[in-house]
Formats: C-alpha cells, structure tokens, sequence
C-alpha cells in the first residue's frame, strides 16, 4: 500500500485517514488512486468511516457499492465490526485496482458481497465464509481480534486477518472471471489439478483427516491442500500478501540491502520471482521486529519451490489484468514520487 500525500499540505497521508493534521478533510479516490479535497464523500462516512468518494447514485463509493448486505445493525458492535470489515476490503480493492480490476477501464463483472454477523436480532446464527458465483459472504465476527485468534487456533492456522479473508474470496472470484479464458484453465489445471473434483467430498475429507503430512512441499497453507480451487485461492491471496508486503515497505523507506525503496512500484513488477523473494526476504527482517515486541510473525510460511510455481502463475495470471488499467497508473508507475 502507497503512502499518500494530502493535496493541501503535501504531507504524508494513510489509507485509512479522513482528514489530515493540517485540517484538511479528505476523501480518496480508487480510480485516480489519491486523496483530494471537496468531492462528494460516500454515504457510510458517517457510519462506518469510509473515506471514498462518492461514486453511485445511491451516494455510496465503489466499495461500498459492492455491497448488497450489511451486518444487523440492531447492536453497536456489530457496527464497528461492519466498519473494520469494510476497511480491510477496501485495502484490498485498492492493491487489486493497482492491476486494473474493477477500474472504470474494467469491463468485466464485479463481487457482490454479503457482510453478515452471526450475532441477529433473532439470536445467534452461524455464517460460513465463501464464494459462489460472484458472491462473496463474510463474516464480520471475525474482525473482533479475540474471535478471530480463536478460530485461527481450532483450525490450526498460522495467520487469520481479514486482509487475507477477503483476498482469500476475492481469488476465488478472479479465477471465475480468468477461467473465460481456455489457455489459462489449462495452465491451471496443469499446475493446480482437476478443479471438477466433488469440492463437497473433498472438504468433508479435508475436515475428517486433515491435511496430508507433506502438504507443505506442494501447498503454501494447509487449508489449500482441500481442493485445486482453495489451492488457487490461497496461492493468489499469497501473492496478495507478498506484493503488498513490498509495496508496502518500498512506501514507507524501508531499505534492504540493494532492495528498491521509494518509487517502486511492487504492483508494477513483472518478475513474480524477483518479487517473490524480495517479500520472503523482508519477512523474514520483519518477523525478527515482531519478535522484539513480542508479536506474531508476520509472514509466519515457508515457500516450497512446487508452491512458488504456483505462485509465479498465479502473479501471471492476476497481474496480467492491468493490461486494461488506466493511464493515470500506467504514468504512475514510472513516476519517482513516493506516492
Ligand atoms: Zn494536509
Ligand atoms: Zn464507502
Ligand atoms: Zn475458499
């Protein structure tokens, strides 16, 4: 992710700032990928703070928009868990839009999402995460960290946020949109296997037996080793990770030895494998910080080199889209500023 730059002052903004230290407000705007003053704000800035333009005519941006269903807002919590959820989708719209998806010059269908909370008016009601032609359903339970950790251990995880929730559905919609294309679902299959096997049985096996005891030399997570289609999901929200991971650091000076720090563009970069190791590199720094704090690590996997494979494609196949982006980001991209 950028660091951006407020258009009054010209000092650094976040992603997630509604005004800046100079009292200037701020939206942001996903097609020009930069904060501006004086545009209409989206509808939910009060409730939620999104800090999008307005961009439909119901007045709600275009993340926003994509939303079809909203958590019961019946208690307080489930409004700040609505909001948490809505800013980590909305981090990853605006790292995926940096390869052209769902810009203006995007032609192709967009995820619909479902933002539900398991805790209703009606009483307690379970919601699985998934994807289903277009559809995208989340469970906003698992923005409240204490949930979320609890789950991650029941499931033997080793990283549960809903940056990797959404980048983990949001796959699963692009291999949709990618499978109109026949060179690419042969590629895939080649790689990935036979994705017609039963999903069904295979995740109930999944769930009986675990994971093979191997799965590692040929899967980035254990949970891809259920089905070429979670194998897929999880490979591409990897590449996800990584690539932002060095954006993210080239973004805010972060040098690692002759590694390229301000104006480089990670979203830019052609070479999966350069980028793959860049990011396993500054994980591995990075982890060693965590530790100093006593937090998680915060790229807590070993890459295998079947799994990297993957991941090249994948990075292929994904970043290939920003052959329709704009050219507002095709001059960003060469551009040195660090925004
Ligand atoms: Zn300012
Ligand atoms: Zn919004
Ligand atoms: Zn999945």
């Amino acid at each position: 992710m950028r660091v951006y730059t407020c258009p009054a002052c010209n000092e650094p903004v976040y992603f997630r700032n509604l005004g800046c230290s100079c009292g200037a407000e701020l939206s942001y705007d996903p097609e020009q990928d930069r904060f501006v003053q004086g545009a209409a704000w989206c509808s939910n800035r009060q409730k939620i703070a999104c800090n999008w333009i307005a961009e439909d005519k119901d007045g709600h941006c275009r993340s926003c928009s994509m939303t079809e269903i909203i958590p019961d807002a019946f208690r307080d919590n489930n409004v700040s868990l609505w909001s948490d959820a809505e800013f980590a989708k909305r981090w990853v719209l605006s790292n995926l839009s940096r390869w052209g998806w769902f810009t203006n010059n995007d032609a192709g269908a967009r995820p619909r999402f479902h933002l539900l909370s398991e805790d209703t008016r009606k009483g307690e009601k379970p919601v699985i995460m998934g994807h289903a032609d277009g559809l995208i359903t989340i469970n906003v339970i698992e923005a409240d960290p204490v949930e979320r950790e609890r789950r991650r251990d029941d499931l033997s995880e080793r990283l549960r946020t809903m940056n990797a929730h959404f980048r983990h559905e949001i796959a699963h919609f692009l291999q949709l949109r990618l499978s109109e294309d026949d060179t690419f679902l042969k590629e895939f299959r080649a790689l990935f296997g036979d994705e017609t096997a039963d999903y069904g049985e295979a995740l109930k096996a999944y769930y009986a037996n675990g994971a093979p005891p191997d799965f590692e030399q040929r899967h980035v997570t254990r949970y891809a080793s259920s089905h070429p289609h979670e194998d897929w999901a999880e490979t591409a929200a990897h590449v996800m990770h990584l690539t932002d991971i060095v954006d993210s650091a080239a973004a805010s000076g972060l040098q690692r030895g002759d590694r390229p720090t301000f104006g480089y563009d990670a979203y830019a970069e052609p070479d999966a494998e350069a980028l793959i190791s860049q990011a396993v590199d500054l994980g591995l720094a990075l982890n060693h910080v965590n530790r100093s704090m006593g937090l998680q690590d915060l790229y807590p996997f070993v890459i295998s080199p079947l799994a990297r494979q993957k991941m090249v494609f994948t990075h292929g196949a994904i970043s290939n889209s920003r052959r329709s982006s704009n050219a507002v980001q095709a001059q960003r991209e060469f551009s040195p500023a660090p925004n």
